[in-house]
């Protein structure tokens, strides 16, 4: 299992994410439901960004997606199911409460043995992404605006109409506007891997595939044309225990992998 208490190793993923339509703006002062139609946000400076959180939703959702279909194939990595739980729901997530409560009184070594048995039951999302019971091995930064300098406006008000969520159809006299970060936005990712396989990697960066494609929208707005983009530039760099201290001294530079080869990991070792 991975180690939760020791480095083992950390793989940095960066890319950048290119808008090809607009990209909504969160407001905290905002009528519309809170939620995922709040993608970015702006710093007290009006720089926009896209919060991590929101990142890593978006993508999670998309790799639980892979992993159920997975399931649905009956794939297997090294004897081991391939699956995602739904984790919000208390009786269908990988470690049901009673579950819990009974390794919690089999574990003797409360931390490092307890950890280790929940490990064993979770399912892949949640051993990667983390759940309330598991730390999250995977990290995403805030994403920045990188092209301000490029940009005619940092954002636009756009006139929105409302939309019956339940029909998809325009909600008569509900009107509001909406503020977007135009098309052509460049926002820096940075995700942060610790302790994961090159086989957890290569799931991520399956996933990550998506976006590279422009296939995965960003935030709720996007039946209206908003938050599509398109990753670029994606570079992946890890770094080994045994390289650590010279790592941390400055003497050793992190080792630069290719995504397609550990994408390769992944897929090559499903049963
Ligand atoms: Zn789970």
């Amino acid at each position: 299992m991975a180690d939760f208490f020791r480095f083992e190793n950390r793989t940095t993923i960066k890319a950048t994410l290119r808008m090809e339509t607009a990209l909504s703006v969160g407001s905290r002062t905002s009528f519309l439901p809170a939620g995922s139609d709040l993608p970015v946000m702006k710093t007290p400076e009006g720089i926009p960004y896209i919060p991590g959180s929101s990142l890593k939703g978006v993508v999670r959702a998309y790799t639980e997606r892979l992993l159920r279909t997975m399931d649905t194939l009956e794939k297997k990595y090294q004897g081991q199911r391939v699956w995602a739980c739904d984790p919000l729901d208390t009786k269908k997530c990988c470690v049901p409460g009673d579950i819990k409560k009974k390794l919690f009184q089999e574990a003797k070594e409360v931390d490092a043995e307890f950890t280790s048995l929940l490990y064993k039951e979770s399912c892949t999302a949640c051993r990667l992404f983390g759940s309330p019971w598991l730390a999250s091995r995977v990290a995403f930064q805030d994403a920045f605006l990188q092209n301000a300098s490029e940009m005619l406006r940092l954002t636009e008000i756009r006139d929105g109409v409302g939309i019956d969520r339940d029909l998809g159809t325009a909600k008569t006299n509900v009107k509001y506007d909406f503020e977007t970060v135009p098309a052509g936005a460049c926002f820096g990712i940075t995700i942060v891997v610790e302790n994961a396989t090159g086989w957890e990697v290569g799931l991520l960066l399956l996933a990550l595939e998506a976006m590279r494609k422009g296939e995965l929208p960003l935030g709720g707005k996007t039946t209206r044309g908003v938050g599509w983009g398109k990753l670029e530039e994606i570079t992946v760099q890890r770094i080994e225990e045994s390289d650590i201290l010279l790592y941390l001294a400055g003497q050793k530079e992190p080792e630069t992998l290719d995504p397609k080869d550990l994408i390769g990991q992944f897929t090559g070792a499903l049963r």
